[in-house]
């Protein structure tokens, strides 16, 4: 690709970005945004599908006669924060903010479908993949849910996210996990609830929650593997609303992030058991709700190598990402679907500010457009080496 190619396209697909930025959209309501996309995608002559699971878009460029085909992914939401970057292109909408960048990752992907429409070095089929509810609601699963993957069929998935703690220029990944599972505990401790100075005629539910907290704190270091990577951290702890009142019930929220599934297994199992065991010695009922909301995020090996290439192709500085992330990623659900790679792409912020405002999900959050012709270049390099024309 020459520079003069990818130079054309950067002044509108600029505008483009700092405009869905100035006008962004929560998890399942992208409507602008989608619409925007939509257009854009229909104005190169591509096949263009919408609604997929709610607000999602794909569309499809084929080139040749190759059978390969590959889903190039990006995600449109925003996220429920007031912005304060003070910037001229900052939100419209109160308390709603790109805070997380996905208003690069579409005007990247559009720009590289707007490259690969114009210089098709490719021979086989490209699925531009537009999902929405990228923020803990999943709308990855959604788009699968709906067909995406029958209507579309990928013989392997890649996308990428901004990363502020890579300099512009460089790129990361690894095989193997790359983003953490995420789960949510709900403990709810029932008691029988009464007076405080005749604790003989109660189960204690405040003690026996309090028993949980300190015994689930020994999950990770006691029943896991040393050379395993989890967490679990305990983030709530309700009950009670009286100094001489026993409560009713009480109740332990928390987090688990893991990359190993076995591992995400046993710590569940674990909780489950040592909830029951503290109710059996408490003469408490537990209610325990374990939602697994996002996997670990697990590249396949052949496909997170093929993105750190297409990453030195794109002329950018590829390396192995040293450890995964701790954050999760709706696009796991993908990766459980298909082979594939998630790539970070380097922010040129790595120094996070006075007050950590280049950090993702802060409220001064910008995206760096700098970056926007070194992730369409990466989009098309992966297309270039899965698809291997001639
Ligand atoms: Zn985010
Ligand atoms: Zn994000």
């Amino acid at each position: 690709m020459s520079a003069t190619e990818l130079d054309a396209l950067l002044p509108a697909l600029v505008d483009l970005r700092r405009d869905l930025h100035a006008h962004p959209e929560l998890a399942y309501t992208e409507h602008r945004t989608a619409g925007i996309v939509a257009r854009e995608l229909r104005e190169l002559g591509l096949e263009v599908h919408t609604g997929i699971g709610g607000t999602g878009v794909v569309a499809t460029l084929r080139h040749g006669s190759g059978r390969g085909c590959i889903g190039l992914r990006a995600d449109m939401d925003a996220l429920p924060i007031v912005e304060r970057s003070g910037l001229p292109h900052a939100s419209t909408v109160a308390g709603v903010h790109h805070g997380c960048g996905h208003d690069g990752h579409t005007a990247m992907l559009l720009g590289a479908a707007r490259h690969l429409a114009r210089h098709p070095r490719f021979d086989g089929t490209v699925h531009f993949i537009f999902q929405p509810a990228e923020e803990g609601q999943g709308g990855a699963h959604a788009m699968i849910r709906d067909g995406l993957f029958e209507r579309f069929p990928c013989d392997a998935v890649y996308a990428l996210h901004n990363w502020p703690d890579l300099p512009l220029g460089h790129a990361q990944t690894r095989p193997g996990p790359i983003m953490a599972a995420a789960d949510r505990f709900d403990i709810t401790v029932h008691g029988r609830g009464g007076h405080a100075a005749m604790p003989q005629h109660t189960p204690d539910a405040i003690l026996a929650a309090s028993q949980l907290v300190t015994q689930l704190n020994t999950i990770v270091a006691r029943a896991i593997d040393p050379v395993e990577s989890a967490v679990l951290s305990v983030t709530q702890i309700e009950g009670g609303h009286a100094h001489n009142v026993l409560p009713g019930t009480a109740k332990v929220t928390g987090t688990v992030r893991s990359f190993n599934p076995a591992v995400q297994d046993r710590i569940e199992a674990t909780l489950r058991a040592m909830a029951e065991g503290v109710a059996r010695g408490s003469g408490t009922r537990v209610e325990v709700e374990y939602l697994r909301y996002y996997p670990a995020t697990l590249n396949s090996a052949d496909e997170a190598r093929l993105a750190l290439a297409a990453a030195a192709d794109a002329g950018l500085h590829a390396a192995e990402a040293p450890h995964p992330a701790f954050t999760s990623e709706d696009f796991a659900f993908m990766l459980q679907a298909k082979p594939g790679a998630y790539l970070w792409l380097g922010q040129g912020r790595a120094d996070p500010g006075p007050d950590g405002e280049r950090a993702l999900h802060h409220p001064s959050y910008d995206f760096n457009d700098n970056a926007l012709p070194l992730g369409i270049r990466w989009f098309a390099a992966v297309a270039a080496r899965a698809l291997p024309a001639g």
